[in-house]
């Protein structure tokens, strides 16, 4: 064990080394390096960077960012990066690999969003609710600040991060308005949901309630159940949905027992294989077509 942490140092101190003299060359030599923490972070700051940057996911494909573990060696490797773009409090492992670890420039994204307490969103929480990008334009807000940190770690391209961050806030704004557009005059408002990732959609009229608490890992109670039950034959929810990188079944089971369709509504908070192919707008649209017609709006 002992080894193990020396040799994950090692490379670490000589980094550490040798920074003060390529500070002036970063994004020449072996070009900006930039972390993001899960998915979201990452579309983001591969937007804003353009080719200026090589971003990393710390959060592997496939991978539920909520239980995110780093190895030690991934923990140290957040000291080469130029910018670390995080969200703390989420990921408990990233978190305490900045503390430990970052060198360059980090970008806590809650120092740039205002995060909305989970109780108004409905849930028995005191926590703050992470899930802010179901709001665009809350990840815009994020997009700026990604362009402004990358501006100061590699200013010799601070024009194109200013330009790249302005081009996705365009974007976001567009379905922005399709969000607010899309979700006008619904049959319903309450959706029923696989974990409660879903809040931030509140600004939109929708009201989630969630089969799981906090972390899609958890279990349903018995008592959740009956009480998701009665919220269905009350409300008249036509879809209980389930998502892509937890179990669907108790989404699909609950479903069946109410005698209501199951469907998909991604969380975005990570791509899987079957969304390889797809990007955080793509999602976002998908996700709004399920909602319009699980609604009736
Ligand atoms: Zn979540």
């Amino acid at each position: 064990m002992k080894t193990l942490a020396l040799l994950a140092l090692a490379p670490l101190v000589l980094l550490s080394g040798c920074s003060a003299f390529t500070d002036d060359t970063v994004g020449l030599d072996n070009g900006v390096q930039v972390a993001a923490a899960f998915y979201p972070l990452q579309y983001v700051a591969d937007r804003v960077a353009g080719d200026h940057a090589e971003v990393q996911n710390l959060t592997a494909p496939g991978g539920e960012p909520h239980d995110l573990e780093l190895t030690p060696r991934e923990t140290a490797d957040v000291a080469q990066d130029d910018l670390v773009v995080y969200e703390r409090g989420f990921q408990p492992a990233v978190d305490d690999a900045v503390d430990e670890n970052a060198e360059g420039a980090v970008l806590d994204v809650t120092d740039v969003v205002a995060l909305v307490p989970f109780k108004e969103h409905g849930v028995d929480s005191d926590e703050d609710d992470p899930h802010f990008w179901q709001d665009p334009l809350l990840l815009a807000d994020v997009g700026d600040a990604v362009a402004k940190s990358l501006a100061k770690v590699d200013p010799t391209h601070a024009d194109d991060y200013t330009a790249n961050a302005q081009d996705l806030r365009a974007d976001l704004e567009g379905l922005d308005r399709e969000y607010a557009t899309g979700l006008q005059g619904c049959e319903r408002d309450t959706i029923v949901v696989s974990h409660d990732a879903f809040g931030y959609l509140q600004r939109y009229g929708v009201t989630m309630d969630a089969i799981l608490g906090l972390s899609p890992d958890s279990e349903a109670t018995p008592a959740d159940l009956a009480r998701l039950q009665r919220v269905i034959r009350d409300e008249g929810v036509t879809t209980v949905f389930s998502e892509t990188l937890a179990s669907p079944e108790t989404a699909d089971s609950l479903a069946r027992d109410m005698g209501v369709r199951s469907k998909v509504l991604d969380p975005i908070e990570g791509l899987s294989d079957e969304t390889s192919g797809e990007d955080y707008l793509s999602l976002m649209r998908r996700n709004l077509a399920s909602l319009e017609e699980a609604n009736g709006c």
